[in-house]
């Protein structure tokens, strides 16, 4: 990964009107339509240093921004789009924060609300054809290498399944990865052994097309020498959570993964589709961020102390 003083020179200088313009196109793809009453012409209009599109029908007033990803923001859409630029390679908000000039909040929230329209981008597109399917645990492996017998005992890692479509050439043409619930009470990795089978019918039912596999579908077994694409898929995802952030705690783990998925399948036409994605994806806020449920069954990380035996008072 290049230093942020070469990344830095790559960020390109957006101005607000180019930025604009890629916005209503990603908003109105087929042309301007009125969301009121879907008439096609409109005038603009400024009000209050905020720039309207007032339809030429009703005279419904809507602004660039409304039900995309960047609704409500005071940040110049410049920014947004170089926060977008810059998620191609995947960088925390700490140095979001840091090139593109806004608090650490905000670049966290922008960072967050991309990942967002990450998201709905992946749940309209399951997996199809060929598939790899592995069940891992994240977190297991900082656990092994850096705890005790006795906390390794107590941690429970967060089960994943990742799931890879392959095209004829065995490349992979789609990936996901899912935190999913785990096998009640019971963590066969941190003993050794495979498990996840459960998540990952679970997984199948919901993230395959049709929640059937259709062509062949390999079911792997977790492990670091694994040399199946869905393992190295895997491998590169810890790299990168692990360099870029040093860990992710489960809250958010799923954004992430979802981000690092994106990527991986998007390439060279990430920036596009996530341009697209955000101007046709309704933004969360903060708040729903913040107290964002996973759907997935928390499970604790921190250690806990075995229960004090209770005193019995005689
Ligand atoms: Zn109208």
């Amino acid at each position: 990964m290049p230093s942020r003083f070469s990344i830095q020179d790559y960020i390109p200088a957006y101005s607000e009107e180019g930025c604009a313009g890629a916005l209503f196109a990603a908003k109105w793809p087929d042309g301007f339509r009125c969301p009121r009453c879907a008439h096609p012409h409109y005038y603009k209009v400024s009000s209050r240093g905020r720039h309207l599109f007032e339809c030429s029908s009703c005279a419904h007033q809507t602004s660039l921004t409304a039900g995309t990803v960047l609704e409500g923001t005071r940040t110049p859409l410049a920014k947004w789009f170089q926060a977008m630029f810059l998620m191609q390679i995947g960088i925390s908000a700490k140095l979001l924060a840091e090139l593109i000039q806004v608090t650490y909040k905000t670049a966290w929230l922008i960072n967050h609300k991309l990942r967002h329209a990450v998201g709905e981008w992946d749940r309209g597109r399951p997996l199809t054809g060929d598939l790899q399917l592995l069940g891992e645990y994240y977190g297991y492996e900082y656990h092994r290498y850096f705890s005790s017998m006795l906390v390794q005992g107590e941690l429970r890692p967060q089960p994943v399944v990742v799931g890879v479509s392959l095209d004829g050439a065995g490349d992979v043409s789609h990936v996901k990865m899912k935190a999913v619930d785990g096998p009640e009470g019971d963590h066969p990795a941190v003993r050794g052994g495979t498990g996840g089978e459960e998540s990952v019918k679970h997984f199948v039912h919901k993230h395959v097309a049709g929640g059937e596999v259709s062509g062949h579908a390999e079911l792997l077994q977790p492990g670091h020498h694994g040399q199946s694409r869905a393992h190295q898929a895997w491998r590169e995802a810890m790299r990168w959570l692990a360099r870029t952030f040093g860990g992710i705690g489960p809250k958010h783990l799923q954004a992430y993964l979802n981000e690092f998925c994106f990527r991986r399948i998007c390439r060279s036409e990430a920036l596009t589709e996530l341009i697209a994605s955000c101007g046709s994806t309704k933004t969360i806020t903060y708040r729903e961020l913040v107290g964002a449920r996973s759907g997935v069954r928390p499970i604790k990380w921190v250690f806990r102390r075995p229960a004090r035996s209770q005193q019995h008072i005689g």
